[in-house]
Parts: C-alpha cells; structure tokens; sequence
C-alpha cells in the first residue's frame, strides 16, 4: 500500500506518534498522481537523486521504484523510524539526517553517486524556498536539475520573463545557471494538512555554460541586487551611491538604454553589459 493512500499513512503516523511539525514546513503529499508525475519530471532513468525532505516517504518511494539510488535529507530525527519502516522494502534508499542548508552537496555527491548524474527532487518546506534554491544553483553542473515544489506565487517569480512586474533578483539567478520550467499546479487539498495557499513544482535544468559572457559575474549579481533593491528608483538612482550617477546613464546610454531606465526592465543580457562597462 502506498502512502499517497491517506488512511494508511495517517495509520502509520498514529503508530509512530507524528503529529505534522509547522515550524519544519511539514505538508505530506496525498494524491498518487501529483507524486508520480514529480518523480517521473524529476531525471531520466540513468539518474541518482537526491531528495531534500522526505517526510514519511510518500515521494520517497516513488522516486525509489524509478531510480537507481536515491539520497534522502531530513532534519526531523523523529521521522527516522517512520522512513525505515515506509521505506524499509527499498535497498537503493539511504536516510541522511541533517539540516540540507548544512549539507556540502559536493561531498555527498562525491561520497553517495560515484560517478553518476545527481537530480535535486523535493516538496520543499515553505521556509528554506529561496536559500536553499539559491545554495542548489551555486553547485552548477554537479547536479542535472532540480525539481521542486514550491509555493505558487514564488514559482511565477522565478518563471517570470524579464521586464515584467514578477521578475526579481532571484529569476535572474535562476536565468543565469538554468533553464526553468513549470511541471504541474498543486491545489491545498492534496496534501496533509493542507497549505494555506497553491504550490507549483519547477523544473530546472541546469545550464552548461552561462547563458551570457560576464567578466565578473558577483560584480553582476551585486548590481542586480542593488537594483531590484530598489526597483521604484530608476536603475541610476538605484547604482549611484556605488557607481555614480553619470557613470551608469553613460553606461546604459553605450547600451542603447534610456538613461531613466528601471532595473525590472533588463534582462540577464543587459546586466551582463552593464556590469562589464561599469
Ligand atoms: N517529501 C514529503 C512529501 O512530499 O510528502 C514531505 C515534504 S514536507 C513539505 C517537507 C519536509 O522537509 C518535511 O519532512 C520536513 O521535516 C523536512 N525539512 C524541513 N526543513 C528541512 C531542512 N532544513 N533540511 C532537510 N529537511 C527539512
């Protein structure tokens, strides 16, 4: 039976004593068919994956009957008894238990693949959404792609297309290392208990060279920063405390901007520009 089946996981976390723990983000996946279309986005058959947040196991287990070996990261110690029962029949499963955001993906890589290539899979808690994908994306190509789910509204951020009202720092550091896509819309009512709000699960892909040349590409992501910072100023009021307001309207004026241009309008491109003329 599988844990997507609600009595029989509510019956398993009776008999363990789990009540759902708010502050780890702990909301269960209920519906076989989101987790079998998550876990067949996530890699290719070839993959090993590694899963940030097991819980029970309910996306665990789908993501074991796929892949030839899977790397689960759970921070709620109290659950380990309950994955070595749920997942107890798999033998290409190992429970590591620690914080993800403390974890060196390099060495556990190194350490747990061999040799194969690594997906990133998650129904990620709510609180580590942007850290941790921030972190993920750092490693570049170690790993293939990560897929997570994650609150709708962040997941439209992160889609979003450049110059329009959603996009915001974090797109354009997901732009830079990946390809984004989104997989599927999950409604409150297929997890335990129910979110507050609508999640989305995102693919991304990670690129093998950056998507544009950049002679400093910090430099880039601190002008990004201090752009999006401040995204109601025009993007030379929003550099002039560190680049000076006419060195930058020179700059976009060399891009071919208008030098009263906002921040939200550039792309990854156009920030790659100013940062290598500024
Ligand atoms: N994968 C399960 C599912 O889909 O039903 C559970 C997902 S639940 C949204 C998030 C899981 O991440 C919980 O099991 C929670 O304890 C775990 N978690 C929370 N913070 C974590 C962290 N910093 N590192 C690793 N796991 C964490």
């Amino acid at each position: 039976m599988r844990l997507t089946d609600i009595s029989h996981a509510r019956d398993v976390m009776r008999r363990h004593n789990i009540n759902p723990q708010k502050r780890y983000g702990q909301n269960f996946l209920t519906n076989p068919r989101i987790v079998d279309a998550i876990a067949d986005a996530c890699a290719s058959d070839e993959c090993g994956i590694i899963e940030i947040g097991p819980g029970i196991g309910t996306l665990t287990e789908a993501l074991c009957e796929r892949y030839k070996k899977v790397v689960a990261i759970e921070i709620d110690r109290a659950l380990l008894p309950v994955l070595d029962e749920t997942l107890g029949r798999f033998d290409n499963v190992e429970i590591i238990c620690g914080d993800a955001m403390n974890i060196d993906f390099n060495e556990l890589v190194k350490e747990h693949f061999g040799g194969m290539k690594v997906c990133v899979c998650a129904n990620l808690p709510y609180y580590i959404t942007s850290p941790i994908i921030m972190k993920l994306l750092e490693y570049g190509t170690l790993l293939e792609s990560i897929t997570v789910m994650i609150q709708k509204e962040v997941a439209d951020r992160l889609c979003a297309s450049a110059g329009s009202a959603m996009c915001g720092a974090i797109t354009l550091a997901v732009n830079y290392r990946a390809a984004v896509e989104k997989v599927i819309t999950v409604a409150p009512g297929n997890f335990l208990p129910p979110p507050k709000v609508s999640s989305t699960v995102i693919k991304m892909t990670m690129l093998k060279e950056p998507p544009v040349a950049c002679g400093d590409a910090e430099k880039m992501f601190e002008i990004i920063k201090l752009a999006f910072g401040q995204r109601r100023k025009t993007l030379s009021n929003a550099l002039s405390s560190v680049y000076g307001k006419s060195d930058v309207e020179r700059a976009l004026d060399t891009l071919g901007l208008q030098t009263d241009i906002r921040g939200e309008k550039l792309g990854i491109r156009e920030f790659a520009a100013l940062s290598d003329l500024l």
